[in-house]
């Protein structure tokens, strides 16, 4: 069984745990505190208020080592407010979060009349099929460094992309019931064990 933890303060947490626990041989873990983390082959950071999520992570001292270990190559994937906490910079705040990928992200983009949206597309990277997508007051990214692939972009904005061991997605697979990005997670961390 893979050990694919849920950063479990606040947020989407029990639909990624329900996503996680429809995938054959993934075992989902609930993950608040360092010592949780150091079991997990794999972590999401899930949808949700990145404020609220980067503060608890100050609060219970988990800031510092999940930096470390994504530096160090733990796989990881934030949906949204997931996506707003990995990334470097944030338009108009002068810091960030967890800082790891090179992604410039820019929060609620969307604005208050298209604040919440779904509809389909195409990943080609991810499915053969449409997947759809559920945009809840969402980032988009602004710019990319060098090393970062763009999976997605929707309306000519950026909205999945992927850097090495991190993947980040404006949306959320997990309110879906569509698998195509948690199966697409395993494959990671999947490749990551080899
Ligand atoms: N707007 C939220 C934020 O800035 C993200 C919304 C979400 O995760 N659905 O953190």
């Amino acid at each position: 069984m893979i050990k694919v933890g849920v950063l479990a303060y606040q947020g989407s947490v029990v639909e990624h745990i329900a996503s996680l626990s429809k995938i054959e041989g993934v075992d989902p873990v609930e993950v608040r505190t360092a010592q949780e983390l150091q079991s997990v082959s794999g972590l999401i950071i899930p949808g949700g208020e990145s404020t609220t999520i980067g503060k608890l992570l100050n609060d219970f001292k988990l800031a510092g080592p999940l930096k470390e270990k994504i530096e160090a190559g733990l796989p990881v994937w934030g949906t949204c407010a997931g996506m707003i906490l990995l990334a470097k910079e944030i338009v108009g705040e002068s810091t960030s979060h967890l800082s790891v990928m090179d992604i410039q992200v820019k929060r609620n983009a969307y604005g208050s009349q298209l604040d919440s949206f779904c509809k389909k597309a195409y990943v080609p990277k991810i499915a053969p099929d449409e997947i759809p997508l559920v945009f809840i007051r969402a980032p988009w990214v602004e710019s990319v460094g060098s090393d970062v692939e763009i999976l997605l972009q929707e309306k000519g904005k950026i909205v999945a992309v992927e850097q090495a061991n991190m993947l980040a997605t404006s949306f959320h697979p997990e309110l879906s019931d569509d698998l195509s990005f948690h199966r697409y997670f395993i494959h990671l961390i999947e490749r990551n064990k080899k």
